[in-house]
């Protein structure tokens, strides 16, 4: 039986989905279902069956619009979260499926209509309405776990064993050194090297891990940026992504999120919007879509959408200045899902790394199959993460590289951990602070700081 799309007012209605954010029919049927997207599934890799991948999940929201099947079904709601989001089906789709907005627009369904018990539903709204909205209270919290990583406190929890009772033992494994002064937005500005041409305008996008977990990663993008041309500063009012939300099926609370950064981002004025963290990346890129039916924010969504630029991206399209200092190491890339398979970017990094003196890349085998992390997936779904953290992690032993490189700060802390359970001893970095070593670092290029660095952009 095949349901047509019904529009009754403000309802949209396609057979057990009903609106405002149903999947989208066409998208949905452009499905031939020649299977070319299983090999490229992690979920179908691991499970090997047909439901876990993206050809059965489809044909589960297939079943869903043509109301055959409910959509509380135990099985649909099972898929759509299994599913890492991880895009990789979308890339390799001859008939060029956007997987990623239907799955979104399905959790956004659950979500919508299901009756969460209180707890869940509290935890989850506290997550992105308390902490992730909040820059300021991210900053302060990270601070507080930096406190517990460094001061000794840490060991003490982790030999009574608490953490593992409250079941946050793999939480807390994943904790990665955190740098020890946030990037606070407003704060630091980075003055452009003169390099002939014309002096580019790089607003960073800070992001909650990036900008507080990572600081010392944004900075040293910044200075990479500037070393090649571009004044850098990091527009203040600026928020969280909303990628969490999105991925989570909670499309108000990133809509809300995704109009406090176009204002920001507007109010810095003309410029490329930079971002340190693939994940955000992609969920910036897709405002024009989040915000089409907003008759406010639609049109500025889309301008701001093509205004975004992953750092590899940004760097990539430059002549860059010969970076000067040699890096005589031997390091593998792991390809961030968000990076490789929703924005399409694996030429650009390579390239970049290749720019460095003395350095070796060595690829791994299946360099972009998801690691696991997807957000906060390895957290939700600790068993299927970590079979995907081990599996990379045995291709990166398999290598004889010392560093492993990603861009995704979720990336880093799955790919570390799993490292660690799986006696890897190789450092995990950001791109961007390979690239800064390879510029000379810090020493070579101060930030403008505090009042120097507001009245700078006035
Ligand atoms: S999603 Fe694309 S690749 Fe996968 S079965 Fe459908 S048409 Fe084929
Ligand atoms: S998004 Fe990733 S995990 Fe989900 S169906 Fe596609 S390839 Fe599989």
């Amino acid at each position: 039986m095949v349901v047509a799309l019904e529009r009754d007012a403000d309802l949209l209605r396609l057979g057990n989905f009903s609106g405002p954010d149903i999947p989208d029919d066409d998208l949905l049927r452009a499905c031939v279902h020649c299977g070319m997207c299983l090999p490229s599934c992690p979920t179908y890799r691991i499970t090997g069956q047909e439901m876990s991948s993206p050809r059965g999940r489809l044909w589960l929201m297939r079943a869903v619009a043509d109301g055959r099947m409910d959509l509380f079904d135990p099985l649909f709601d099972e898929q759509m979260y299994q599913c890492l989001n991880c895009r990789a089906c979308e890339a390799v789709c001859p008939s060029g499926v956007q997987y990623g907005p239907l799955v979104e627009a399905s959790r956004a369904q659950l979500e919508q209509h299901r009756d969460r018990p209180g707890k869940e539903k509290w935890g989850r709204k506290l997550l992105m309405d308390w902490l992730f909205a909040d820059a300021p209270r991210m900053r302060a919290l990270v601070g507080l776990t930096r406190l517990y990583a460094t001061s000794g406190l840490r060991r003490v929890v982790r030999k009574s064993g608490i953490v593992g009772k409250l079941g946050m033992a793999d939480a807390e494994a994943m904790l990665p050194p955190i740098a020890r002064k946030p990037l606070v937005p407003g704060d630091e500005r980075w003055e452009a090297d003169s390099v002939g041409g014309e002096t580019r305008q790089a607003h960073l996008f800070n992001g909650c891990m990036m900008g507080t977990v990572f600081a010392n990663s944004n900075r040293a993008a910044a200075r990479v940026m500037a070393r090649n041309g571009s004044d850098v500063d990091v527009p203040v009012r600026q928020q969280c992504c909303g990628a969490l939300a999105v991925h989570g099926g909670m499309l108000d609370e990133a809509r809300a999120l995704a109009r406090r950064n176009i204002d920001a981002f507007e109010a810095a004025g003309d410029g490329t919007i930079v971002v340190t963290a693939a994940g955000c990346g992609a969920a910036l890129k897709e405002y024009g879509h989040l915000l089409k039916d907003d008759p406010v924010y639609a049109e500025r969504a889309e301008v701001f959408a093509h205004r975004v630029r992953d750092v590899t991206e940004y760097l990539g399209e430059q002549d860059l200045v010969d970076p000067p200092v040699p890096v005589e190491r031997k390091v593998t890339y792991q390809e961030p899902c968000h990076l490789a398979h929703a924005q399409r970017i694996t030429v650009q990094p390579r390239r970049l790394m290749a720019k460095v003196k003395g350095l070796e890349l060595v690829e791994m085998r299946e360099s972009s199959l998801c690691c696991g992390s997807a957000g906060v997936y390895n957290l939700l779904r600790p068993e299927m993460a970590s079979d995907l953290g081990d599996r990379k992690a045995r291709h990166i032993l398999e290598t004889p590289a010392t560093e492993v490189i990603t861009a995704n700060p979720g990336c880093a802390m799955q790919v570390r951990a799993s490292l660690e359970r799986n006696g890897g001893t190789s450092r995990v970095r950001h791109i961007v602070d390979l690239l800064d070593e390879a510029y000379g670092g810090a020493k070579t290029k101060k930030s403008l700081i505090g009042r120097r660095a507001r009245s700078a952009r006035s």
